[in-house]
């Protein structure tokens, strides 16, 4: 990729903020960016004047993340399952194939598994050496999924991770814990909410929550969203 255009970061002043005081200080106090967001305008800054990204081509991928890719499509997959028998069917035995069919796939989608929840059964998702994820579905993984803490205790103790996330299950649900590698992806179809026969896919879609197809959350009752 090469550089066609100049960089959009004010660079040259954050070095002069380095070397006078007083504009150190302005520096500190006036900008509205985290020192996180700071980094990262730098480092692209330095990429982009080398010539080694295209902001152009940073922009196309900053928005395919947040308005292509995201668990709105994770969403669609569930709620056409809670619809539609054979494509439910069609996801639970080819699950990559009946998601591709709806358009998502690509990197991190490669082989994806479906899990299907059920009143007996509870499926839990962890990566516990990093933090692969079913970005075609999904997106980019939340924060806490790529922590420490909760890639460890999802395996030691998913009952107690799954109190933190505020979801209680009976006594007797099993729960399934699937680690994620860079090979498989998995991607939890919740229980469908009582209270929503005859909904439209569109309406169920709403109710599906990122968390709930990690296995980390439940879908949104019919009276959490009216
Ligand atoms: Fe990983």
């Amino acid at each position: 990729m090469v550089a066609k255009s100049v960089p959009r970061l004010n660079n040259q002043r954050m070095s002069l903020a380095g070397d006078d005081p007083r504009l150190a200080a302005d520096h500190e106090h006036g900008s509205e960016l985290s020192e996180t967001q700071l980094r990262v305008r730098a480092l692209e800054s330095i990429l982009v004047e080398k010539g080694y990204v295209d902001p152009a081509a940073l922009d196309v991928l900053i928005e395919t993340y947040e308005t292509k890719v995201g668990p709105h499509n994770g969403a669609r997959v569930v709620a056409k399952a809670w619809t539609d028998p054979d494509f439910r069917q069609w996801l639970l035995t080819d699950s990559g194939a009946a998601i591709a069919s709806l358009g998502y796939t690509g990197r991190q989608g490669e082989n994806m598994v479906a899990l299907e929840n059920t009143s007996s059964v509870h499926n839990l998702v962890v990566c516990t050496l990093c933090s692969c994820y079913p970005v075609p579905v999904l997106g980019l993984p939340p924060v806490w999924y790529k922590s420490a803490p909760y890639r460890s205790r999802a395996v030691a103790d998913p009952r107690g991770v799954l109190h933190d996330f505020g979801v209680e299950l009976p006594p007797d649900t099993e729960i399934r814990v699937w680690d994620s590698t860079a090979e498989v992806r998995y991607l939890v179809v919740p229980t469908r909410p009582v209270g929503t026969d005859g909904w439209r896919e569109e309406q169920l879609a709403g109710l599906v929550t990122r968390d709930s197809m990690i296995g980390a959350g439940l879908p949104k009752r019919p009276q959490d969203v009216r």
